[in-house]
């Protein structure tokens, strides 16, 4: 039977001209470095979208399907493209600025974008890429930066402010398939190639709507959040559409994403909410030790990307009072999969145990947890499989570049029947917490048993000297593979390697603990702020200690 229902399709239009019209006193704030940040309110950027997709359509002949970078830190003008660009039916592409220049070559290839929007600041990375970015015909520099990079170049150069003058402030944004590409998103490669993940306007505005949930974000009109996680990692984690739903207010960390500056921000426009991967805030409890600075704004800091430490949550909530909530995810998931709040009616300690797993589910993400027998794994807090999952914001596919008609489907991400495989192993708790073990690559295969490189990880990051750790797999002759334990000790802190085996010895079962041991100065770091251990995995190939 059919239903009596409207059918509006869920566009982010829609969420952009909600937040120009209903939330048009909210701000987004960035820091500029100077005294004073940039303030612009929800109502001008809402105008300024509307400029910019005239200038983009008459000037510079983008048309709806027509793909856009942008090589942007997180700012307001980010922000007017991120509204813009869907909402005129083309796809916004935002381009990870921190890859390697081959990467970001094959990705801008792969994407065909036949514009860059790019920050002054960033010339330096993007006008050396030219050349072999045969698709881009314009590029439009936003803000300060040293144009003469560009004078050699074969492209039409344009001015942001430039274009969006005289353009009319209202737009008439097309009616969208909730279904067509909205964004595209590639994954940083942790494991292996970029892979392209085209969100759809239906499935941002659902993420979105369940970012501001409680049992997500909890975002409301009177928070004002502080996505440290860049605009080019998965959406900014879904926060730039989150807030112009909700009307809460951003803060942008523009190019300023060092400890220093973070306090310095968080002390002067007191965010209520912040988001970034584990790194990011480890880097900040040290500069917070080190120089006293009021952050009493900040109930919440969400932490996700990679396993964070129970060590780090407590350490935010006994010395700053911040509660860190812990959540899962991956680009295929936009990224939003699980978030970790305490359940009622569980005592302190009962409810930290809650806060260390990944998370719980929410309603639209179901997943099972696959054996390798191929039957699937009840819920019961102890089976561990592999994380398959599926919803109205999982991708379905990888997209399969300009000019392909099909997307791809390789069998090792994707079930039969459809569902997304994560590589992630991890158990389920009868009430939908999901805690990880591992990623199926990072897990250590000893002698038929496995080890949990994050759980290893985590105790020896509870240790006071020690103030990073990755574990790795390293071939072992009699056990296959072993654990070899790379530690970053805190400043000016010492220990000795009986002393931290000892330590872990307390744990972890005693044939857990590695027996190989390396101190470096800092653990190599993804293009996202993960650790990288396809870095640490190479370079101790050899199972030799340096
Ligand atoms: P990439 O796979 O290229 O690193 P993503 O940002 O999509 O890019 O990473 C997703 C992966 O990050 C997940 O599959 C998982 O392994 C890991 N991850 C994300 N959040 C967490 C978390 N809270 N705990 C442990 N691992 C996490």
């Amino acid at each position: 039977m059919q239903s009596t229902m409207q059918d509006v399709p869920l566009a982010v239009s829609r969420i952009l001209e909600h937040g120009r019209k209903v939330h048009g006193q909210a701000q987004v704030t960035t820091w500029t470095g100077e005294a004073e940040p940039h303030r612009r309110t929800f109502a001008e950027i809402g105008d300024r979208a509307a400029q910019l997709a005239h200038a983009l359509r008459d000037k510079l002949g983008v048309e709806p399907g027509s793909v856009l970078g942008t090589m942007m830190w997180n700012n307001a003008e980010h922000v007017e493209a991120y509204l813009a660009i869907p909402s005129m039916g083309a796809v916004l592409h935002t381009l990870n600025l921190r890859l390697p220049p081959e990467q970001l070559v094959w990705i801008v290839g792969h994407a065909a974008d036949r514009v860059v929007l790019v920050n002054g600041t960033l010339l330096p990375l993007l006008a050396p890429l030219l050349p072999r970015l045969p698709s881009v015909e314009h590029v439009v520099v936003v803000g300060e930066g040293d144009r003469l990079a560009l004078d050699s170049a074969t492209v039409e150069v344009h001015d942001y402010e430039e274009l969006l003058a005289e353009q009319p402030t209202r737009y008439e944004w097309p009616e969208i398939d909730e279904r067509a590409g909205a964004a595209l998103c590639y994954t940083s490669g942790t494991t292996g190639d970029p892979k392209g993940v085209l969100f759809s306007h239906r499935s941002i505005y659902l993420h979105a709507m369940h970012v501001n949930s409680a049992e997500a974000f909890g975002l409301g009109s009177a928070d004002l959040a502080l996505p440290v996680v860049p605009m080019f990692h998965v959406n900014a984690w879904g926060l730039p559409h989150a807030c112009f739903m909700s009307g809460a207010g951003m803060l942008m960390t523009d190019r300023f994403l060092q400890p220093g500056p973070i306090a310095e921000m968080i002390e002067k426009v007191r965010p209520t909410l912040a988001a970034a991967v584990p790194t990011i805030w480890q880097g900040l409890l040290t500069e917070l030790d080190a120089t006293e600075r009021d952050v009493s704004s900040l109930g919440r800091v969400v932490i996700g990307g990679s396993a964070c430490p129970p060590s780090l949550m407590r350490a935010f909530k006994e010395r700053y009072d911040i509660t860190v909530v812990h959540a899962w995810g991956m680009t295929e998931t936009s990224p939003l999969g699980t978030v970790s709040h305490a359940p009622p009616g569980v005592g302190e300690e009962e409810a930290w145990e809650y806060r260390f797993t990944q998370g719980r589910l929410p309603a639209s993400v179901e997943v099972r947890l696959a054996s390798p027998d191929g039957t699937f794994a009840p819920w019961d807090g102890r089976t561990a499989g592999e994380l398959e999952v599926r919803g109205p914001w999982i991708a379905a596919a990888y997209y399969g570049g300009a000019g392909s008609t099909e997307p791809l489907r390789p069998l090792d991400k994707f079930s039969e029947d459809g569902w997304l495989r994560t590589g992630d192993v991890g158990t389920i708790s009868p009430n939908g917490y999901l805690t990880l073990t591992d990623r199926a690559k990072d897990v250590i295969k000893s002698g038929g048993e496995w080890i949990s490189s994050v759980e290893l990880e985590n105790h020896l990051m509870a240790h006071p000297a020690v103030a990073e750790a990755a574990v790795v797999a390293v071939p072992d002759e009699k056990w296959g593979e072993r654990p070899l334990a790379t530690v970053v000790l805190a400043e000016g802190a010492e220990a000795t390697y009986p002393e931290l085996r000892e330590y872990l010895a307390e744990r972890v079962a005693r044939w857990q603990v590695p027996e190989r041991w390396t101190v470096i100065p800092a653990v190599p770091k993804t293009s996202v702020g993960k650790f990288d251990k396809k870095v640490l995995r190479a370079q101790y190939a050899d199972g030799a200690l340096n």
